[in-house]
C-alpha cells in the first residue's frame, strides 16, 4: 500500500566530496582507484540514506562521475571517433569526451530542459555503430544489492536521449532508432540477468512538444524494448511538465508504470486516471524535486487520496516531481541559518522524510502521522502569513504599475539621436560586457575579507586598485565605453541577492551545474525591495577616473529570477516584477549620478521560455515587460544596454527587439555569427554588438579576423548600428593576454572606420 520511491539523488555528496575528488583526480594527486573508492562511497552512503528514511523503491545508476547524459553515449557505445575506437571507453576517455584535451574539442554542453544543469550533448551521426556496455548500471546494482537493497535501475530512455543528441552531418537523430534499439535491448537484458526487476526509464521529452516523427519513435522503441525483454516491468518516467495530449500516446505504450510530475501539472492526474491501465504502476510526483520549500502534506495528500479512489493503492508510489539531483543535499548541513528559514525548507534528504510520511498518512489515515500535520500546518501557515515574506509596500507597488511605466519617453530614433549627440561616440564604438579578471588575488581578497581577517577598509582599497588598473588598461587599449570591472562581485546574481530583501542564502545549499562545477543559488523568499543603492558607489567612483564615458552595470530581472531558487506561493511573474522595479531604483540612482550608459545583463531570458510552445507567449509577455519596467525611467539621454550570452537567439528574437534596449550586445563569435542569420528575415532595429572576441578561448583573436566578422554583420545590419565587444565578460581571461585581444578588437574597429566595406569586399 503506498509506498515511497525516489528517481534520483544528489551525486555531488552533502559536503561535495564528489567534487573535491574529481578535481584532485584531474590534477593527478588521486590515482584512478582513489577516484573510483570516493564515488563507490557517496553511492553507498545515498543507498544506505534512502533506506533509512524508508524509501522502498530506490534508484541506481542515477550516480555519475559528471553527467548521466553523457553516461548514456558510453552505455551504448555513442563515442565520436576523436575519442579513439576502444570498445569500452575508459575514465580517460570519458573526461575527454567531458572536458576536451588539447587538440580535441569536448562534447557540446546545454541545459538540460529548463533546469539550470548543464548536458553534454551526444554527438551521432549516420555512422555511429551503437553497442551496448552496461557496465556502469551492472556494477551499481551489484553493489546496491550487496547492501541488502535491490535497487530500480534508471536509464535515460532512447526517444529523450536521440533528442537531446545532435547530428554531426545535419541529419535526424531520430532515424538512427533502429540501431540504437538493440544496444538498449542489451543493456535491459543484462540487468534482467543481474536480477533488476523494474527499470526507471526516463523520458522527459513526453513532457514537451513531440513533432510526428517523435511519437512514432515512441510507438517503434517500446515495441521493441517490450518484445525483448516481456519480463522486464519498465516504469516510464516523465518529469519537467504535464504529459498532456501525450497521454493517447502513452496509454498504448507496452510499459508497467508511469511517473507524472504532479508539481508541475497536478491537473493531469485525474486526465491518466482515466486513461492508463488499473494494473500499470502510478507512481505520483508530489514532493517539488526542484525547489527546497518544504511541502504542505495535507496536499499531497489529497492528491495520493484521489488517485487511490481510482487506481489500487498497492500500485501507487508517493515520489518526488524529478530526480532530486536539483535541490542541495542536506538542510542539517546549514548550521547558522535563521531557525524560521530553516523551519521552512526541505533540501533532497528531508524531502525523502515528506515522502514517507506523505505514504504513511495516504496508507493509514491523518490520525497514523497527527502530531507531523499539525506541525506542517502550522509551519505553513507562519511561512504564508511572516514578515519575512509578505511586504505591503512592495505588493502595492508592484499592483500600481501601469503601462506608461513600460515604455520611454520618446521611440528609439529620438532616443538615439540624442544619445549620440551626449556620447559623441566613433563609429564602431568599442566597449566590454563588464567584468575583468577575477584573478586569485581578487578571490584571495575576498575571501579573506569575509573571514575576517581583512578589515573593511583594507578590502575597499585593494577594489579601488583594482578598479583603477582596469580603467587604465581600458584607456590604454583605447576602448570607447568603459567599465569598471566588478571586482566587488562574488557572482552577478548572488551580489543583487544580498543586497535585496527579500532574499536568502544558504552556506552549503550546492546543486550540481555540470560536472564538479557547483552554484548556491539564492533563496527568494519574499516580497522584494531594495533597501538601498547596491551599484552606485563602484559606478560613481569608475566614472570618476576617466572622461570616457563609463557604463553602469547591473543583472536584469528575468536573469536574477531564473537562478534562484523562488518563492513557490505566487507567480514567477509577480516575483519578477517586484525585482524590475527595485532595479528600476537602481538604474534611476545610477542615472543621477551621471552614468550615460546602463547596461542590464539578462543571459537567462531565453533558457527561462516553457518546454511546451503554448506556454511560450505568456512566458515572453512578462519577462520582456519585467525589463521594460526596469529599465524604461530613465531619460532619452541616457542609454540602456542589454547583454545576452550562450543560447540560441533566432526563434525569440523579436522579444529581444521588444526589450527596447538602446543598445544589446549579444553572443556570436562562438557560432560563427549563425545569429545573423535571423537577421535576414528580421530587421534588428537598434544598436547592436555582436560578439567578436569569444572569451571561453584563451586564445588571443586576430584583428583582421574579427574585422572580417564584423564586415559580415554590416551586411545584415547598419553600420550605424553596429558595436565592436567581446562575447561576454573577461572575469575568466588572465590580465596580460585581455590587453593584447582587446587592442586587437579596436584595431578591428578602427579598421572598419577606415574601411567598411574591406579592400576588396563589397557592402549590400
Ligand atoms: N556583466 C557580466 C560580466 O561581464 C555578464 C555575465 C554574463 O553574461 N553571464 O561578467
Ligand atoms: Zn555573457
Amino acid at each position: 500500500m503506498f509506498s515511497a520511491a525516489t528517481l534520483g539523488f544528489p551525486r555531488i555528496g552533502p559536503r561535495r566530496e564528489l567534487k573535491h575528488a574529481l578535481e584532485a583526480y584531474w590534477i593527478g594527486s588521486l590515482d584512478a582507484a582513489g577516484l573510483e573508492r570516493a564515488a563507490a562511497e557517496i553511492r553507498t552512503a545515498r543507498w544506505l540514506r534512502q533506506a533509512h528514511h524508508g524509501i522502498a523503491a530506490i534508484p541506481s545508476n542515477d550516480f555519475s562521475l559528471y553527467d548521466h547524459v553523457l553516461d548514456t553515449c558510453c552505455l551504448v557505445g555513442a563515442v565520436p571517433e576523436r575519442f579513439g575506437r576502444a570498445p569500452a571507453p575508459g575514465l580517460q576517455t570519458y573526461f575527454r569526451m567531458a572536458r576536451g584535451q588539447a587538440g580535441i574539442a569536448a562534447l557540446e554542453m546545454t541545459k538540460w530542459f529548463d533546469t539550470n544543469y548543464h548536458y553534454l550533448v551526444p554527438e551521432l551521426c549516420s555512422a555511429t555503430r551503437f553497442a551496448a556496455d552496461p557496465s556502469k548500471p551492472l556494477r551499481e546494482f551489484a553493489e546496491a544489492l550487496s547492501l541488502g537493497i535491490r535497487t530500480r535501475p534508471v536509464l535515460l530512455g532512447p526517444v529523450t536521449f536521440l533528442l537531446s543528441a545532435k547530428r554531426s552531418d545535419g541529419g535526424d537523430p531520430l532515424e538512427l532508432l533502429p540501431g540504437l534499439l538493440p544496444a538498449y535491448a542489451a543493456v535491459l537484458g543484462a540487468l534482467r540477468d543481474a536480477g533488476a526487476e523494474w527499470i526507471q526509464i526516463d523520458e522527459p521529452c513526453l513532457a514537451t512538444d513531440l513533432t510526428p516523427g517523435g511519437r512514432a519513435a515512441y510507438l517503434t522503441a517500446y515495441a521493441a524494448l517490450a518484445a525483448a525483454q516481456p519480463h522486464l516491468r519498465l516504469l516510464l518516467t516523465t518529469y519537467f511538465g504535464g504529459v498532456g495530449d501525450q497521454l493517447a500516446l502513452i496509454r498504448t505504450l507496452p510499459v508497467h508504470g508511469l511517473h507524472l510530475d504532479l508539481v508541475r501539472d497536478p491537473g493531469q492526474l485525474d486526465a491518466a486516471l482515466a486513461a492508463i491501465p488499473r494494473w500499470w504502476l502510478l507512481s505520483l510526483g508530489v514532493v517539488d524535486g526542484r525547489n527546497l520549500w518544504r511541502a504542505e502534506l495535507d496536499r499531497a495528500l489529497a492528491l495520493v487520496r484521489r488517485a487511490a479512489t481510482q487506481h489500487p493503492a498497492d500500485l501507487i508510489q508517493v515520489a518526488p516531481s524529478c530526480s532530486l539531483m536539483h535541490v542541495p543535499v542536506d538542510l542539517d548541513e546549514e548550521r547558522g541559518m535563521d531557525a524560521t528559514m530553516a523551519s521552512w525548507l526541505s533540501f533532497a534528504v528531508q524531502k525523502l522524510d515528506e515522502l514517507k510520511s506523505i505514504a504513511l498518512g495516504a496508507a493509514s489515515g491523518d490520525a497514523a502521522i497527527a502530531h507531523l500535520l499539525v506541525e506542517n500546518r502550522a509551519m505553513a501557515a507562519a511561512r504564508a502569513s511572516s514578515p519575512l515574506r509578505q511586504d505591503a509596500v512592495a505588493q502595492a507597488r508592484a499592483a500600481a504599475v501601469t503601462a506608461d511605466d513600460l515604455q520611454r519617453t520618446s521611440p528609439f530614433r529620438q532616443r538615439d539621436t540624442l544619445q549620440r549627440t551626449r556620447l559623441r561616440l566613433p563609429a564602431f564604438p568599442t566597449t566590454t560586457i563588464g567584468s575583468f579578471p577575477q584573478t586569485a588575488d581578487v578571490r584571495r581578497q575576498r575571501a579573506a575579507f569575509k573571514a575576517g581577517s581583512l578589515d573593511e577598509p583594507g578590502y575597499e582599497r585593494f577594489l579601488r586598485a583594482e578598479t583603477a588598473r582596469c580603467i587604465r588598461l581600458q584607456e590604454d587599449c583605447g576602448l570607447d565605453v568603459l567599465v569598471h570591472g566588478e571586482f566587488e562581485r562574488n557572482d552577478m546574481v548572488e551580489y543583487f541577492g544580498e543586497r535585496l530583501s527579500g532574499f536568502a542564502f544558504t552556506l552549503n545549499g550546492w546543486v550540481q551545474s555540470y560536472g564538479s562545477r557547483c552554484v548556491k543559488p539564492p533563496i527568494i523568499v519574499g516580497d522584494v525591495s531594495r533597501p538601498q543603492p547596491m551599484t552606485v558607489d563602484w559606478a560613481r567612483y569608475a566614472q570618476s577616473l576617466t572622461a570616457k564615458p563609463m557604463k553602469g552595470m547591473i543583472t536584469g530581472p528575468v536573469t536574477i529570477v531564473q537562478w534562484s531558487f523562488v518563492r513557490d506561493d505566487v507567480p514567477r511573474a509577480r516575483v519578477c516584477r517586484q525585482i524590475a522595479l527595485a532595479l528600476r531604483d537602481e538604474i534611476a540612482d545610477l542615472e543621477a549620478a551621471g552614468l550615460p550608459i546602463i547596461q542590464v545583463d539578462e543571459p537567462a531570458l531565453r533558457e527561462g521560455l516553457p518546454l511546451r510552445s503554448c506556454e511560450r507567449e505568456a512566458y515572453l509577455g512578462w519577462a520582456v515587460a519585467c525589463f521594460r519596467l526596469a529599465t524604461s525611467g530613465v531619460r532619452d539621454e541616457t542609454q540602456i544596454h542589454t547583454h545576452m550570452c550562450y543560447s540560441e537567439f533566432n526563434d525569440i528574437i523579436s522579444a529581444i527587439a521588444d526589450l527596447d534596449a538602446d543598445v544589446i550586445s549579444i553572443e556570436t563569435a562562438r557560432s560563427r555569427m549563425e545569429l545573423l542569420d535571423a537577421f535576414e528575415r528580421f530587421a534588428y532595429p537598434n544598436g547592436i554588438g555582436p560578439g567578436v572576441y569569444d572569451i571561453h578561448s584563451p586564445a588571443i583573436p586576430d584583428a583582421g579576423a574579427m574585422a572580417a566578422l564584423l564586415r559580415r554583420a554590416c551586411r545584415h545590419l547598419r553600420p550605424e548600428q553596429v558595436w565592436v565587444n567581446p562575447d561576454c565578460g573577461l572575469k575568466t581571461r588572465g590580465w596580460a593576454e585581455i590587453g593584447v585581444s582587446l587592442r586587437n578588437m579596436v584595431q578591428a574597429a578602427l579598421e572598419l572606420r577606415r574601411d567598411p566595406a574591406g579592400s576588396n569586399g563589397t557592402s549590400q
